[in-house]
């Protein structure tokens, strides 16, 4: 049985295309892009930058994030094959509510897996298992398992990524990870 690590914003909720879609909505003038959003080296302004985080700081902010096409189902029959699966995420500490909102979201959108298995935490290279899903290339450094580096928005062509594995679809995840 494996241990399988999934990142949450990003990965299985999607967050970036919600803060773009908020932002230019709101009627700032300068639309802004998700190819602006891409880490590690963000093209926005610092008043810019500063907006998103209060958008994120908003309470209801985590709770309401979709969640990302495709991942339910291949969670679910990893869950059935027996495999421990955890959510892994690193919290955004100016939000008073993120931390019971994810929790939240977990049960709402994987009652199988459920609240436990939430861990929040921003050091992910300290964790040992078989398996790391994550949008963000640096949090998996040091993760001794096998990285899939999760590019939803197809951010990253172009970049040398060394030593992670790249998926644009949960569908891409599975036949990757192939258990
Ligand atoms: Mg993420």
């Amino acid at each position: 049985m494996k241990i399988i690590y999934v990142d949450m914003d990003d990965t299985v909720a999607e967050c970036d295309s919600i803060l773009v879609g908020k932002y230019n909505m709101s009627g700032y003038g300068d639309n802004i892009t998700l190819a602006c959003l891409t880490p590690p080296h963000t093209r926005i302004k610092k008043e810019v930058r500063n907006i998103l985080r209060g958008y994120i700081a908003e309470p209801g902010f985590f709770f309401n994030l979709p969640v990302v096409d495709g991942c339910r189902q291949v969670l679910l029959d990893w869950h059935r094959m027996g495999h421990f699966i955890y959510f892994v995420t690193k919290p955004f500490y100016p939000s008073k509510t993120c931390f019971i909102e994810k929790l939240d979201w977990v049960d709402n959108y994987f009652p199988w897996l459920g609240r436990y298995r939430v861990i929040f935490l921003q050091e992910k290279n300290l964790l040992s298992g078989d398996v790391m899903i994550d949008d963000r290339y640096s949090f998996m450094l040091g993760f001794k398992g096998r990285r899939i580096l999760f590019d939803l928005y197809h951010r990253r062509n172009g970049r040398d990524y060394k030593g992670v594995e790249i998926a644009t679809t949960w569908e891409e995840v599975k036949r990757l990870v192939n258990l």
